[in-house]
């Protein structure tokens, strides 16, 4: 339940535990948190597509509330992240904690 708590913000979170300088993200539209690379981030837009396709294709709608806490896109929305490649600092973490909700964090 990591995410639930928002300890897992991506850059947020690293920039806490201090293995990143900024929590910002890199398109600098925000913090880098779950919720900001799974639904708005313009640097993961192919990443993107690819996932909602994935997810149409489970019947599960490309929302907010859908891709954190239904079970069945919880595998398609670690492969999105690991896709992105932000999360090469949590490989070897169990991806299925993903699916969890994530915490947005006001910059
Ligand atoms: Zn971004």
């Amino acid at each position: 339940m990591q995410l639930r708590t928002g300890r897992i913000g991506l850059g947020a979170y690293l920039a806490r535990i201090n293995r990143r300088d900024s929590a910002r993200c890199d398109c600098d539209l925000g913090n880098q948190t779950v919720a900001h690379v799974l639904l708005e981030c313009p640097l993961h837009i192919e990443e993107r597509v690819r996932m909602r396709n994935a997810l149409s294709g489970q019947g599960i709608s490309f929302r907010r509330d859908d891709l954190l806490t239904r079970p069945e896109a919880r595998e398609i929305v670690a492969g999105f992240m690991v896709e992105t490649g932000i999360l090469t600092q949590f490989l070897g973490t169990d991806t299925a904690a993903l699916g969890m909700e994530a915490v947005e964090e006001k910059s």
